[in-house]
């Protein structure tokens, strides 16, 4: 891990890794080939050879489904080598789902030491903002390990985080460096660890300098939980006894070595929670803190305006371009705004290509024509927007990654992307076709209607309700008040119709063509209690999600999801007149 001395090694690192990015990318490609070209896979294509013209000509740009069966042999404990020559140590479980269950992504152990050389260097590039934070104080990160679960054969399945979280390097840096004890980071039940964690952050309170998670919606989940157990929590400080019903032995034994009673600081926490308005609560209960480390872009990026609301002026800062694939791209600005985050790839982590397609405020991604052959890394053009290939050093060929990008600009000869949307996520009740960014583009033209008056969009998702003839898009919001928490103030509904209006403006022209067409019948924003998407967030974490990888959906397909929504809808409206084009 950097140090303050060697912090300046890793931002050389930098340079180096993107002023070479062409012959590295070359060299991975060509490692990949040479170590793998005879794996059952690859000699169906390759015949034996390694070149790249080889490569290019004959291996298939494929799916998860399409190398499923190769990976469901490795999980049963086939050994011959059937993707990869290298020992597959375990799997990364991939929020992605294939057939309802998580995919399963190979790992060797490079893949683990490159997840640790890209910590390293983002370590090295937020001394370089922040200073060394390690010095002055400990990170409060809300994580939660998932419980290991093994393949037929014995094979470990693990999140990346939590594959991270196991590494005994990594585990003596939460101990030193993080607030949160190891042990309510593994417990396996979720909200008594996030207590504990809250609890020792705040006791921490006046050394904490940084409050994150791995993404945006986890810390929101957090004062969430907060806002309900603010007294608990407090008494248990008071008093110096944790509360009866965290029963987990690991917690419980963690937290009375380090919860005294402090009277003083449970009353101060107590004082800034009973407020009437939790804007910059973060900044307030841990004044130290010099940033929100929280991925907010993507579909992340719905939650960076609440966030922003509770930072008070922490800035957000969004590291890291990661999936169960690999590693693929860190962000040299840490202060950008969540909406200019842009990504710069890693050209020695695995090599990339980009698949050209189409993107402009008329066409959604279902409807991009395909647009000729896979491009390198270096050879991607500015404002171009690409579907990602990744060829890994664990068994992924032009595997495509599901995620759609855009090219912001370079750092020396390595591009730099913004995150567009996940393919695939769409809203549909005819041929019309919606898109997650187009998606996101109406609701942000809808909700600034209401900020006049004093209401901020908490969370929000949608879908295509076909139950009746037309079918029509709709869209649930959670509410909330800027000044007051306990929410007393009435919506008024013409302005909520004005909303579902001014949605339907912004989307597509086939959208609009079809609803003055009458083939899509009025949109509709169903308002939602709050707390609500904490019960859906509950649902997918039954269903076996990871709480540090969920992410929330801009569309949900689930009828159950859907079914937990609707029993929590307080208000109904319609969009009252056709969109014009
Ligand atoms: P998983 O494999 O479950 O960890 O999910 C990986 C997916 O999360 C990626 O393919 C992206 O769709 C999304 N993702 C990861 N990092 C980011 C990021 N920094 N911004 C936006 N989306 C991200």
């Amino acid at each position: 891990m950097a140090t303050t001395n060697d912090y300046e090694d890793g931002l050389k690192m930098i340079e180096e890794l993107t002023t070479n990015a062409e012959q590295i990318q070359e060299q991975v490609l060509q490692q990949i080939l040479e170590r793998n070209s005879r794996t059952e896979y690859l000699s169906r294509f390759m015949n034996g050879q390694t070149d790249k013209q080889c490569f290019k000509t004959n291996v298939p740009i494929v799916t998860y489904e399409d190398v499923k069966p190769y990976i469901g042999r490795i999980a049963d404990g086939e050994t011959s080598n059937i993707l990869v020559t290298e020992p597959v140590v375990e799997f990364h479980t991939s929020t992605g789902t294939s057939g309802g269950l998580p995919k399963l992504m190979p790992v060797t152990a490079e893949i683990h030491d490159q997840t640790t050389l890209c910590f390293t260097l983002l370590r090295s590039l937020m001394i370089k903002q922040f200073g060394d934070l390690d010095k002055t104080g400990k990170r409060l990160a809300l994580f939660f390990a998932k419980p290991d679960t093994e393949t037929a054969s014995g094979i470990k399945k693990r999140t990346v985080l939590t594959s991270i979280l196991k590494d005994p390097g990594s585990r003596a840096a939460v101990f030193k460096l993080y607030t949160s004890p190891i042990e309510a980071v593994f417990s396996s039940d979720n909200k008594q660890s996030m207590f504990c964690q809250l609890l020792i952050g705040l006791t921490q309170r006046d050394d904490v300098v940084s409050v994150g998670s791995t993404f945006a919606t986890v810390v929101l989940r957090a004062i969430k939980f907060l806002e309900d157990h603010y007294e608990e929590l407090c008494s248990n400080i008071k008093t110096g006894r944790l509360s009866n019903w965290i029963t987990d032995a690991g917690c419980r034994n963690v937290v009375s070595l380090i919860l005294k009673p402090n009277p003083e600081l449970a009353d101060s926490i107590q004082c800034i929670c009973n407020c009437k308005s939790w804007e910059g609560i973060l900044k307030k209960l841990w004044p130290k803190a010099k940033l929100i480390d929280a991925i907010a872009t993507g579909s992340m990026s719905q939650y960076a305006e609440t966030l922003e609301f509770y930072g008070g002026g922490l800035p957000i800062v969004s590291t890291v371009y990661i999936c169960s694939e690999a590693v693929c791209g860190i962000n040299l600005e840490p202060l950008s705004k969540p909406f200019d985050v842009s990504y710069t790839f890693l050209p020695n982590m695995a090599y990339f290509e980009f698949l050209p397609v189409n993107k402009d405020g008329t066409t959604t991604s279902e409807q991009i024509p395909f647009n000729g052959e896979p491009v390198d890394l270096v050879n991607v053009r500015l404002g171009q927007y690409y579907e990602l290939l990744v060829t890994t050093f664990a068994g992924l060929y032009r595997y495509k990654v599901g995620d759609i990008l855009m090219v912001t600009g370079f750092r020396n000869n390595a591009p730099q992307f913004q995150f567009v949307e996940r393919r695939n996520i769409i809203l549909s009740v005819d041929t019309d076709k919606t898109s997650e960014s187009d998606l996101i583009k109406a609701v942000t033209e809808a909700k600034t209607l209401l900020e006049p008056f004093g209401f901020i969009l908490r969370s929000y998702t949608s879908y295509a309700d076909t139950s009746a003839i037309p079918g029509h898009y709709v869209i649930f919001w959670e509410l909330m008040e800027k000044e007051d928490v306990d929410n007393t103030k009435d919506l008024d509904p013409m302005i909520m119709v004005e909303c579902c209006c001014k949605m339907e403006e912004s989307l597509s022209l086939t959208y609009k063509i079809y609803r003055r067409e009458d083939s899509i019948a009025a949109l509709e924003i169903r308002v939602v209690k709050q707390g609500s998407f904490e019960a859906l967030m509950d649902y997918y974490v039954s269903q076996g999600a990871a709480l540090n990888q969920y992410k929330g959906s801009s569309c949900i397909k689930s009828k159950d999801a859907i079914k937990i929504l609707d029993s929590r809808v307080i208000a109904r409206f319609f969009s009252t007149k056709k969109p014009l084009y």
